[in-house]
Order: C-alpha cells, then structure tokens, then sequence
C-alpha cells in the first residue's frame, strides 16, 4: 500500500488504528434476537477486556492524560443506559447488535455535539472511540485478540485524519508512526511528527481498515510505503535502518556546538520550530541556536480552556527558561485555517483558509490578543524573545499591533507587573499581498519570516493540507521563488533579517538557493538541525548565487528540481 511521505523515518512495529469500524455495519435487521443480544454483550465483555488489557500494556507509557482518556472510555463501555436502550432496540425494533449499537451511539455523539459545553463536546471524540471498540469486537469472529496495545516497540497510529491533540492524547514517545487516510504534507499534525522525528504518511487510502486487522506495520515516511504484517526482509531492512541512522548520528555529531557557516564563510542563523513547550529541551538535544517560530496555537489547543494571562506567561516563561538563553521568537495565535480551535469564539465559516484567522483573528478579539502580547512580553524578563505576527496581509494591521503593544505595555505598568518593553516585532510573510508590499512592510516590522507552507498555498492556490492538491503545491514553482527573492531583497537592502521558517527551510535542495538569496535564518523542526548545519558548511555562496537568474527563469517545478538536483551534485559547477 502507498501513500504520500511527509515526515521521513522507518517504523516497524504494532499498528493501532483510531475510529476504524466506524461505516462498517453488515446488516441492519436481526435474524435471530437472541444471538443478536448475546452478541451484544459478548462485545461489551471483549471490548472492556481488551480496554483493561490496554491500558495496563501502556501503563507508565502514555502519561496521565492518556489514563484519563481510558477511565473516561472504561465508563462509557459499562453505560447500562446504553446497553439498556441497545438492548431495547433489538427487542423491539428487530435491529441488528451493530445497527441498534451504532445508532444509540450517534444520537449520543450528536447530542453531545451540540451542548454548549467544552469538556462535554469533548467527549465526541471518545464516544466515537468506543463505537469503534464495541463494532470491532462485534465484527471480529476470531478468537485472536488483535487489539492489544503491545508493551514494547511502540504504536504506528492510523487514522482517517489525526489532529494535533489526538496525537497529543498520546505519550508522545510511543508513537513511532502515523499514517493519515487524508490531510496533506503542512497539516500541523505532520509539522509535530516532523518536529517529533516521527515517519508519516498521509493520503494512505485504504490504510485504516487494514490496521485494524492486522497487527503490525511497516512505514517509510520519505517513500510512502506501507506493509502490513511485513515479512523477515523488511525486518532486516527495518534494522539496516536503524543502524544506518545510529551510525549517521554519530558523524554529524562533529558539527554539534559549531557555528552553522558556508564554505565561504557566511554565517547563518539556524534555529528551531516548536509548538510545545516540552519541546524546548529537543532544540537544546538538537544543538539548535534558538527558536525561529513557537507556534503558540499547539500548546492551546490540547487545553480545555482559553488560557489565562497568567497559565499563558508560565507557558513562555517555561519555554525560555529551558533555551537557557537562546532566543525564542513566539508567533502570536494563528488559529483559523487548519487550526480550529473549540473553545475560542470562531463562527463557521465556508472558507477558513480565506477568513478570519492568524493575525485577523487576533485583532477582532483584542481581549484574547492582549492577554496573550502581555504573557510575552512579561517572558521577555527571563532571556531573549520576539515576537512574531502570523498571517500580515496589510501595514494596517501591523500598525494596529504596535497601538495594541502600547496599551499593554500601559496596563503592565499600571499593574506593576515587570516586562520587557520594545521587543523586536517581525512579520510573518505569508500572504501574497504582504510579499508584494514587502518594501512599505521592512520599514516598520523588525525582521521577516516567510512562511513557505502558506505563502505557496496562497499564490498557488492550493490547499496545503489536501492530498489531492499536494502536486501544485509546489514551493519550487518559480512563481513562488520569484515572490521569495524578492522578499529577501526587501529584507536586505533595509539590513534586516529575514528567515525561512516553512518546511522548505529544512529542503536540502532549496537551503543553497535561499542562502543565495540572502536569507540570513532558516528555522527548522529540530532532528534537521545537524544535518543542514554539514549541508551548509558545504556551501559556496558565490556560486550559486550565479545560478540564481537562471532557475528564476525556468518555467516550471519540474525544471527548478533537475536544476536543483544538478547543482547539489555539483555537476552544474563545472559547466558555468
Ligand atoms: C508557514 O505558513 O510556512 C508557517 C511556518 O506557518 P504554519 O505552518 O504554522 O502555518
Ligand atoms: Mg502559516
């Protein structure tokens, strides 16, 4: 089976799938009552067993969050008003054990849908958790409990689309895989896999109904390939693997605590890309000079609240305490897009990607932004920090920010709480109109970051986090590296610095050619940081910069890669 790789790695180990049975009832009518009833608690006793069996293999494992999350399922399997009413509709209605449970199940979950309450919507997530649990045991025939969570080795988790916090319900390190049935190469659930160094593929179609049958998977992240119940070779290649990577591990140790400089001696910047706090020693691990966008929206999501002023502060103040002075630059929420969240005030809206998010969000709730530029700017006491405006389409909304910073600074004072105060603000490039007004912009933000994810999204008008528009989301479309450069040059002619924080930062083959364009930062996930610090030191500026009208006048994607790939081999040196 095949998918589209998205974050590289091979893991070989037991595959866990999330929701799987759900669209797989076999009939609706009962034939014989009684055989459908003792079906029916059959399943519930085989699905509350296995639950048990699972939680303790994980114990210790999947922290505490992930013990609530089983209690709370424990719970919702033993519901006697549940089997009661389940029980009921087979009596009466003549419905089959998976229709009567598959129903009382949905009205549950749509009823729970609609309640004004966050923890209690919550819960959707597990009721349609257990739905799965109970058909799978329902539809499951052999006695081979293939539902175990396994004690070792890890989970590869299949979904038809895993968020941030499903992932996050998780201990992170059991994790060794994820393989999405939808979703595309920038969605934030694959940036955490790639920032966490976990394979994943997305666009598996097909995957899910085959984890849930068979025990244990193989994946390539880079390939994209998939292999249930994988055979001896591919175990052998699995550990080839593994010791390959020890053993490239060890190489690139001699660039750690080195500074990241060109062959001919430009230096830059390379820093990291987080969203947790817990993350923040993986930059330090990772020998990363800093953090070059904290996504602040992935520490909030998987909370149940808005976060206070104060929760906020301890979540930065946390975060650059453990960079031990490196700088962390905080992106302001960037919610919206891809990134709902359920407890914030968002309407509905037909095209989330084109609404009210990032930066516009923040400006319509300026109660929320303002608690947050507070926590910041409070952090700003304990080491170096930036902060960072996502989704800028015009200087209105920067100058909007810098009045919104005024006030806060006011209240701060006011308050007699210590701060910061004028800390360096930079923009996000992201928007195709704040790239085109990139000179009006430099004049008043301290440094840019472009971000590759949305900025190609946007001016391809392709959709980042669907698979099938994945092919014309394409940074190395020229249109896109045209728009860059000129970016860059804004950037520089003002003397300020500019990064590159999109996932095209860590593109081995475009790192040349956004040094060649005069980016002074890239910030990457942290497991690239070694590698694109050798990569770099292998740089000849002066080269490739000669190389750079050539690829800007390649008319397409396909061209700029071969170009791309010729000139990483060195080849293409010889020639000009
Ligand atoms: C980007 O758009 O490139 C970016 C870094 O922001 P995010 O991926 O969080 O939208
Ligand atoms: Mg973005």
């Amino acid at each position: 089976m095949k998918g589209l790789g998205v974050s590289a790695g091979i893991a070989l180990t037991w595959s866990y799938s999330l929701h799987s049975r759900d669209n797989h009832i076999e009939k609706k009518t009962a034939e014989d009552i009684e055989a459908e009833l003792a079906r029916c608690s059959a399943a519930r006793e085989k699905a509350i067993q296995r639950l048990a069996d699972r939680v303790d293999a994980a114990k210790g494992s999947i922290g505490e969050s992930g013990d609530e999350i089983f209690e709370a399922q424990m719970l919702m399997l033993k519901d006697v008003f549940l089997w009661d009413e389940v029980s009921n509709q087979i009596r009466d209605a003549g419905a089959s054990a998976q229709w009567a449970f598959s129903c009382a199940v949905d009205s549950r979950i749509e009823k729970l849908s609609q309640v004004d309450d966050e923890y209690l919507r919550e819960r959707v997530l597990d009721l349609r958790d257990v739905k799965a649990q109970i058909l799978e045991a329902m539809l499951d025939d052999s006695e081979e409990d293939r539902r175990e969570i396994p004690e070792i080795g890890g989970i590869i988790l299949f979904g038809r689309e895993i968020t941030p916090s499903q992932l996050l319900h998780f201990s992170l390190d059991i994790i060794k895989g994820l393989v999405m049935e939808e979703g595309g190469p920038t969605s934030h659930t694959v940036l955490l896999a790639k920032s966490l160094g976990i394979p994943c593929i997305v666009g598996a179609l097909g995957s899910l109904e085959m984890a849930s049958r068979e025990k244990r998977a193989y994946i390539d992240g880079q390939t994209g390939e998939i292999v249930f119940s994988p055979d001896e070779e591919l175990t052998e290649r699995y550990n080839a693997y593994i010791l390959e990577k020890t053993e490239r591990s060890r190489l690139l140790e001699a660039f750690r605590g080195k500074a990241t400089v060109t062959k001919d001696g430009r230096r830059i910047g390379l820093l990291c890309n987080i969203g947790l706090p817990e993350e923040a020693p993986l930059v330090i691990k990772a020998d990363g000079e800093g953090v070059g966008l904290f996504r602040s929206e992935l520490s909030m999501i998987s909370m149940k609240h808005m976060p206070t002023e104060d929760e906020q502060f301890a979540l930065y103040a946390q975060t650059v305490t453990q960079l031990k002075g490196r700088p962390l630059t905080v992106r302001t929420l960037d919610i919206g897009g891809d990134k709902p969240t359920e407890y914030l005030p968002m309407e509905r809206e037909p095209n989330p990607y084109l609404g009210v998010r990032g930066i516009r969000f923040c400006l319509a709730n300026p109660e929320i932004f303002m608690a947050q530029l507070a926590a910041i700017l409070r952090a700003g006491m304990l080491g170096p920090v930036n902060v960072m405006l996502p989704m800028i389409t015009a200087v209105s909304e920067l100058r909007e920010v810098k009045s919104l910073l005024e006030l806060v600074e006011k209240d701060l004072c006011s308050r007699g709480v210590p701060f910061a105060a004028h800390l360096p603000l930079g923009i996000m490039i992201e928007v195709p109109s704040a790239a085109v007004m990139a000179d009006v912009l430099i004049r008043e933000a301290d440094f840019f970051s472009i971000g590759t994810n949305d900025l190609t999204q946007y001016l391809c008008a392709a959709d980042r986090g669907n698979a099938k528009t994945a092919a014309l989301n394409n940074t190395c479309n020229p249109a896109v590296l045209r728009v860059i450069r000129s970016v860059v040059r804004e950037a520089a002619l003002a003397g300020k610095p500019v990064s590159i924080c999109g996932q095209s930062a860590a593109d081995p083959l475009l790192v040349p050619l956004w040094i060649a364009m005069g980016v002074t930062e890239l910030s990457v996930v942290p497991p690239c940081v070694l590698e694109l610090r050798k990569l770099i030191s292998g740089i000849d500026v002066s080269l490739w910069a000669e190389l750079l009208d050539r690829i800007m006048a390649l008319s397409g994607a396909d061209e700029v890669i071969d170009l791309l790939k010729l000139a990483s081999s060195g080849a293409i040196f010889d020639i000009i």
